[in-house]
């Protein structure tokens, strides 16, 4: 066995990517909410979440819209717990996805840690090709210019390049911090804001 099923092998798993993640989307927490002195009485207004940012941690997005949550406080017992407005179920987070909070079952979600272990689609191929290319082993580690001038060389630099993008992607990583810090900024440079 030569040790490399990549992206090709398995196009199904490819787009099962970041969007099925808790950890890439915003997270309401009642504690932090709580904290902030902001769980009074039955109910609390949630600012609609705003993915524009790909997801993120931000606590409290951008106001717009508000979604109302119902919060249920046990005797004794504080903070409070979310109501997930969809299913009911008591909840110490709820995730923002598609335009609105609910609890990560209802929205459908998986944290990756579960899925830490497991394969990451394109990963044995990537490796493959950086040992193909003399680099490092270490993923998006920097791959060092040189003079070659087989075609088939700079294919595999570039396979290499859109491969570690996707399974970034796939991490969740910030992509453009990872990449550009390890490959050096793309060669038509795109003007910076
Ligand atoms: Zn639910």
């Amino acid at each position: 066995m030569t040790g490399f099923s990549g992206l090709a092998d398995r196009p199904q798993n490819d787009h099962l990517d970041a969007e099925r993640f808790v950890e890439n989307h915003p997270v309401a927490n009642v504690f932090e909410l709580y904290r902030a002195g902001l769980l009074v009485g039955e109910a609390v207004e949630l600012p609609e979440p705003d993915e524009t940012d790909g997801g993120g941690r931000r606590p409290v997005p951008p106001a717009g819209k508000f979604q109302t949550v119902r919060i249920t406080w046990e005797p004794a017992q504080a903070p409070p717990m979310f109501l997930c407005p969809s299913c009911g179920s008591r909840r110490y987070k709820l995730h923002g996805t598609e335009g609105r909070w609910w609890c990560r079952k209802c929205a459908n979600l998986d944290f990756w840690s579960r899925h830490k272990g497991r394969t990451v689609p394109g990963l044995s191929r990537a490796r493959w090709l950086r040992r193909r290319l003399g680099a490092s082993a270490e993923l998006f580690s920097r791959i060092e210019p040189r003079s070659r001038h087989h075609r088939r060389y700079w294919r595999l630099v570039i396979e290499l390049r859109q491969l570690e993008a996707r399974i970034a992607v796939y991490l969740g990583a910030n992509i453009n911090s990872v990449l550009e810090r390890r490959y050096g900024p793309d060669p038509p440079r795109r003007p910076r804001r």
